[in-house]
């Protein structure tokens, strides 16, 4: 009985024979299904990792080394590692909505300096996205009069200068489609000035000695699943 509640699918019923440790307890609330799913999910992944290299955990366990700060948008269809093909202690990570990177935002901040200063990653990356919710919802924001942000909700106030930036952009001439892919680059352009300005960048620059750090500026396209690079910069630039 409590095996046939147990079984979700192919890959799971298989690994009820092939992984016989396998046995995470099912959840009572039939809501939390998909909790399940991935709590199956991942007893199934570290059993492949250890078999494939069994002393991959015990080595990420005691120090991580990227080389690779990622700063994306919360976006379910962005996941930085699969679509990189990286593994665990590849990617230092920051994600929010909009991939922003506010120079008054200490949530973003402490991440970069950490990863600049002390993890020691070698490149950042800031990572936008065709058809960004985000982006999507500034554009329609930008249509309605300015309203002081500080009255408005967490998310209005967050989105504020992409907002902003929008309505910068001439976007007459634009279909709705093409409005949204020059709202993303410009996002894309305009964050990783915001990141080039930063403390912990501009004192890695002015640092003959300090670990060569270079930021770079991806647009990621949800229809072909390719990464192309938009802008890189470094201390010459
Ligand atoms: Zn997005």
């Amino acid at each position: 009985m409590l095996r046939a509640t147990y079984i979700r699918g192919p890959i799971i019923f298989r690994s009820l024979f092939v992984l016989p440790s396998l046995r995470f307890p099912p959840l009572r609330n039939m809501s939390h299904r998909p909790l399940q799913t991935l709590l199956n999910a991942n007893e199934e992944w570290a059993q492949t990792v250890v078999k494939d290299t069994p002393d991959f955990f015990a080595r990420s366990a005691t120090c991580q080394n990227p080389k690779i700060l990622w700063i994306g948008c919360s976006d379910s269809r962005v996941p930085e590692s699969i679509i990189t093909a990286s593994k665990p202690g590849d990617i230092f990570v920051h994600r929010n909505v909009a991939n922003q990177f506010h120079l008054h935002d200490d949530s973003a901040l402490s991440v970069l300096s950490f990863a600049v200063k002390e993890v020691g990653v070698e490149h950042v990356v800031l990572v936008g996205h065709t058809n960004c919710g985000g982006a999507m919802a500034c554009i329609e924001a930008a249509k309605v009069a300015a309203t002081n942000p500080s009255a408005s909700n967490p998310l209005t106030r967050w989105l504020s200068p992409l907002t902003a930036l929008v309505r910068s952009l001439d976007l007459s001439a634009c279909s709705a489609n093409e409005a949204l892919n020059k709202v993303v680059k410009a996002n894309i352009i305009k964050q990783v000035d915001n990141i080039c300005k930063s403390e912990p960048i501009t004192t890695a620059w002015a640092d003959p000695h300090a670990k060569k750090v270079t930021v770079h500026g991806w647009m990621y396209d949800l229809a072909e699943g390719r990464i192309k690079e938009l802008v890189v910069r470094d201390s010459q630039a």
